[in-house]
């Protein structure tokens, strides 16, 4: 090639990667459930490869979005088709002649309730860019265009930026941003509020007994909790999307958003409030650990297959504990509500099965076919890196304030590892252990063998010791135990689980076995719980059950409790260095 061409060449690929990927979404008949969506392409001479990916950022699961998407076609400026063919489930491969620019078109099916996907009908639209939008091929750092048409009256709140305001265009400097910014559209209700000095938006589609000015003062105050732990806000403007449901719950983290669900009706009952209010800590937790300090198996993101990495139980596991200090720290909760939940923490690690077979690491590596895949004896095979990467998180903080004599904590490590660690660079374990190590001023390579890598039980009593703790077992009325979860599902009562170990597994009882008697008497699932609990141990019981509709009886031998139950209190021998861990771990006034 002669120097002018390959400099005419340079040019026009410069030329296109500034040139904006534009999209368009449209309803126009929302009550079918499907989006409308064109992108154009912009002049080009290869084939252009247009890719849905097969999953969304927050679910590690594989959910091929290809499957709902129809009618494609690909037509060039001048309304002309051009020719398409499909090369593998996520791909559309549309061939052009020189210089033509591209405009695909096709549909989307959405009515994915709850999944926090896509679901488009005659009351709302949500989705979540990469559940609906295509990429193209060697283009996902081009700076992208989005036009919104909503439907009637509706109108559209979401994180991307407006082009012009009034407008319905946005823009996003690539395709990942794009595609970390869920879109709402419809009727609701935006309340926007100032909280360190950046403007939020709290948007609700559905109604509820919800109070404006008692939602702005709470998540105000979680912001400001968060402004205090990170040291800065990651974004000029945050939005908090809440779909108010029957039935709603859960949540998914973006890079300046997230969407929440939530029932109607919870706003006037303070436990469920308080309990909404812990989803929107951890939620909103999330934009500095896991959108901004990232595992690196996500710096950037590839949404064609599986992203394996051992770093989950940081990205969700710490979160699940930070989630709850925050409530402490702002006051929702308080030192009891505090020392109670260690209780229950320890109570559940230990009597998780899975948690002496599975390491956290594997737990997080394997997320895509177990943790998202669950099946019925998950608790007895797997770990959990929310569970039990809180806990190890828990135990880690407390180690680097013991170590460190309080002067560093894991708040101190992930602060830092948050400015060292931009999304385009991402952390690795052994990074984060090294900064582990330095802040604590000491080796952890053991804990993390121990409790990261491997499966040693965790050192409950020693560490809490640290923050002037003590963990008393109680001795709780003795109760009856058979190891199985029973669960009324329509006019069966059906076994939904066996712990490992338990008297049921020894009797031979399985899952999806349907109990039809206990000792020769018809039961559903209050009922039978509460007789197994009032049988002193050692007592034989009959269970008559349904197997694949054959008739059977068991004999079982009722165990006492598996486990004590748990109570950490402050104990009156804790030196001063263990009390003023314990006020700063919790952000008590010394
Ligand atoms: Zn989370």
């Amino acid at each position: 090639m002669n120097r002018t061409f390959t400099l005419f060449l340079l040019l026009t690929v410069m030329a296109s990667a500034r040139t904006p990927v534009h999209y368009r979404l449209s309803m126009s008949a929302p009550s079918t459930h499907l989006f409308e969506v064109t992108v154009t392409v912009p002049p080009g001479n290869a084939p252009v490869d247009l890719h849905m990916p097969a999953w969304r950022t927050g679910r590690y699961l594989i959910q091929d979005f290809s499957g709902g998407v129809q009618d494609f076609d690909a037509r060039n400026a001048s309304g002309e088709t051009l020719e398409w063919r499909k090369t593998d489930k996520d791909t559309w491969r549309i061939t052009r002649p020189k210089n033509t620019a591209v405009t695909a078109s096709y549909r989307v099916y959405a009515n994915e309730f709850n999944q926090r996907t896509r679901e488009l009908n005659g009351d709302h639209a949500f989705l979540d860019p990469a559940a609906v939008f295509m990429y193209v091929g060697g283009m996902t750092d081009a700076p992208v265009r989005l036009t919104v048409v909503p439907y009637g009256d509706w109108h559209v709140t979401t994180g991307l930026e407006r082009a012009a305001e009034g407008e319905d265009e946005f823009t996003a400097p690539n395709y990942e941003h794009l595609a970390d910014s869920p879109v709402e559209v419809g009727r609701q209700t935006d309340i926007p509020f100032t909280a360190g000095g950046r403007e939020h938006v709290i948007s609700i589609y559905g109604e509820g007994n919800w109070n404006a000015d008692t939602l702005v003062r709470d998540f105000r105050a979680i912001v400001e909790e968060n402004l205090r732990f990170w040291g800065r806000l990651p974004y000029d403007r945050y939005v908090f999307l809440i779909h108010c449901q029957p039935n709603a719950g859960g949540g998914t983290e973006h890079l300046n958003s997230t969407i929440m669900g939530v029932r109607p009706f919870v706003f006037s009952d303070p436990a469920a409030y308080t309990g909404f209010l812990g989803l929107v800590s951890h939620e909103y937790f999330h934009t500095w650990n896991v959108k901004q300090l990232r595992p690196k198996a996500f710096a950037p993101y590839d949404f064609t297959k599986e992203n394996y990495t051992e770093e989950l139980w940081v990205s969700e596991g710490a979160t699940s504990y930070f989630d709850d200090l925050i409530m402490v720290r702002a006051g929702f909760r308080d030192e009891r509500w505090y020392l109670d939940l260690l209780g229950g923490m320890i109570r559940s690690d230990r009597s998780r099965p899975g948690n002496a077979v599975q390491s956290l690491a594997a737990s997080s590596f394997d997320a895509w076919v177990k943790y998202w895949k669950r099946k019925e004896n998950a608790s007895n095979a797997e770990s959990d890196y929310y569970g039990k990467g809180s806990h190890v998180s828990l135990l880690l903080d407390l180690e680097i304030r013991h170590r460190s004599g309080n002067r560093a904590s894991f708040s101190s490590v992930l602060r830092s590892m948050f400015e060292d660690h931009p999304p385009s660079k991402g952390f690795t374990n052994e990074e984060l252990i090294a900064a582990c190590e330095k802040a604590a001023g000491a080796p952890l390579r053991d804990f993390f063998r121990d409790h990261l890598y491997g499966t040693v039980p965790l050192p409950w009593e020693r560490t809490l010791a640290y923050a002037g703790l003590s963990v008393t077992e109680a001795h709780a009325p003795a109760k009856g135990e058979l190891g199985v979860t029973v669960t009324d599902i329509g006019e069966r009562t059906r076994i939904t689980a066996v712990r490992s170990g338990s008297p049921a597994e020894t009797a031979g009882l399985e899952i999806n076995d349907d109990v039809a008697a206990l000792d020769g008497f018809r039961v559903r699932a209050g009922e039978f719980n509460a007789r197994i609990a009032s049988l002193g141990p050692g007592t034989t019981i009959r269970i008559t059950v349904f197997r694949n509709d054959r008739l059977r009886e068991v004999t079982a031998t009722i165990s006492g409790p598996a486990l004590p139950l748990y109570s950490v209190t402050r104990s009156g021998t804790a030196t001063p260095r263990e009390k003023e861990i314990f006020m700063d771990w919790l952000g008590l006034r010394r």
